[in-house]
């Protein structure tokens, strides 16, 4: 039996890949290699732009990305105007209307000026590569070392974040290689083959999940900035001039997909790019109320023919679609979808462990994630351990373990046994006492609301289907 994330972290994946490659017709699933021919990384412009900003604080020594210190600091004026707020709601109580408060109030109107020009600035000099003008931003906000204090900043310089290696025996006769920092490119140079041996129609898309590779400055905030982490992307192929309603169509549909998972809509937000990645004509991420504030947990981007049409040349070959209704050949857009499954694990993990204080001021820690992404479903318990109760638990375990991911537990009283499995986040727990042997029937007992009832030891595997089943989710969708 699983104590670790690892099965939620399936769970999640395999939820998407259902309602990216399961549920539609006209969406197939690949796996591409990670290592790739050194050549597509220049075709895809990663060796030349996939850069981030870095800036060094001359005292402390410490590393930071430019553009996420001034986001930062932006996060700080926007906490302001939540406190604003939330202080005018609690005075105007049931008369307070957000929307007005927000476009009226002097306060917070400043803020919202201020935030918006600062992150315009800096999308603006990014996109010029006026770096100069990025530190400048930082001194004329004041912005100090967080560890520190200190102001005293380098120059901000371009990092490029791809991780290099080698491949060959001998390091004269050896070619430098690149992890992949996106599963995307492995999809654009499997394109054509899919299409053809598939005999896709545009619109059709390409879906795929696995590792990349980024040698981020900063890797921290728990699992959410990693430089070995998974992805879960599509890649979605259309005909030119039609990304503008395929980008909205995305948009909408994994907003709805974070929505189902019940982790609160208000915790969602996209946020659309004022500075576009080189290969993009549209963009937005769509963020996740992490406990360190609102971050990128999904990027949607329209990202043109840009990466076939760059394959296409470097690679001399075409990577065109003859579209049988325009009675042409081209080079198809592309509107992608991409995840990361580490932060929507975190996202996930961070709204689901809550501390609850009970009725009779006894507190419990319980991780209430949603019961199909639990990692063990049922946890199985004889009520002691005599009268041939484990047999009979263990003998329910036998039969359920084919369908489900099911624990035994005989150790320490029932209450605490079940503390134990509300922790580890087990949506139900059965056990089994001195009746069931006489009328084959146990006690459930929901994790979420505590509640216990009898029912039919026949009635089990019923009860987990409907409760555990990935279609009540994917039905919402
Ligand atoms: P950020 O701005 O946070 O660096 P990004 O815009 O570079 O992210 P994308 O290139 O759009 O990210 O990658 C798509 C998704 O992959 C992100 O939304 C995120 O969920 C995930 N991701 C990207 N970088 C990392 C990382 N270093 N660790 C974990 N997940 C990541």
């Amino acid at each position: 039996m699983d104590k670790t994330g690892s099965p939620s972290k399936k769970n999640i994946r395999d939820y998407w890949w259902k309602s990216m490659v399961q549920l539609n017709e006209n969406i197939v699933g690949i796996d591409a290699a990670i290592f790739m021919h050194p050549t597509t990384w220049k075709a895809s412009g990663h060796v030349d732009a996939f850069n981030d900003p870095l800036i060094d604080n001359k005292d402390s020594k410490k590393r930071y990305r430019a553009d996420v210190l001034i986001e930062d600091y932006v996060a700080k004026i926007e906490n302001k105007i939540k406190k604003e707020v939330t202080k005018a709601a609690k005075r105007f109580g049931d008369a307070f209307d957000k929307e007005q408060f927000l476009s009226a109030n002097p306060r917070v109107v400043e803020y919202q000026t201020k935030a918006e020009s600062i992150l315009k600035r800096m999308g603006q000099s990014l996109e010029k590569e006026d770096l100069a003008d990025v530190k400048s931003l930082i001194e004329e906000l004041e912005i100090a070392c967080p560890e520190t204090g200190s102001r005293n900043w380098t120059d901000v310089k371009q990092f490029n974040l791809m991780f290099g290696t080698k491949l060959g025996a001998s390091a004269d006769t050896a070619m430098d290689l690149y992890l992949r920092p996106e599963t995307a490119q492995g999809i654009f140079v499997n394109f054509l083959n899919v299409q053809k041996s598939g005999r896709m129609k545009l619109p059709f898309g390409i879906a795929q999940t696995g590792k990349a590779f980024r040698n981020e400055i900063v890797a921290r905030q728990f699992i959410f900035r990693m430089r070995e982490f998974e992805q879960m992307e599509m890649q979605f192929f259309i005909p030119p001039g039609t990304q503008k309603e395929w980008y909205k169509y995305w948009k909408e549909k994994r907003l709805k997909w974070h929505q189902s998972l019940g982790l609160g809509n208000d915790n969602y937000r996209f946020h659309d790019h004022d500075k576009l990645a080189h290969y993009a004509d549209a963009a937005t991420d769509i963020e996740f109320n992490f406990p360190f504030g609102f971050k990128e947990l999904e990027g949607i981007h329209s990202r043109t023919d840009f990466d076939l049409g760059n394959h296409e040349k470097f690679a001399g070959k075409k990577l065109q679609y003859f579209d049988p209704e325009r009675n042409e050949n081209y080079v198809p857009y592309v509107v992608e979808t991409s995840i990361g499954l580490d932060r929507i694990f975190l996202a996930l993990f961070s709204k689901s462990l809550q501390e609850e204080t009970l009725e009779d001021g006894s507190t419990r820690t319980v991780l209430k994630l949603p019961p199909v992404m639990a990692p063990t479903q049922l946890a199985v318990f004889p009520l002691v351990k005599k009268d041939g109760l484990p047999e009979i638990a263990r003998k329910i375990v036998e039969d359920l373990k084919w369908d489900f991911a099911v624990a035994y537990d005989e150790k320490d009283a029932v209450g605490r046994r079940y503390r134990r499995q509300d922790a580890l986040g087990t949506p139900f727990c059965i056990t089994i006492d001195h009746q069931t042997s006489e009328d084959q029937t146990v006690t459930v007992r929901n994790r979420d609301t505590m509640a216990q009832e009898r029912i039919a030891v026949d009635a089990i595997g019923e009860l987990l289907k409907e409760k555990l089943s990935f279609s009540e989710l994917l039905k919402k969708l």
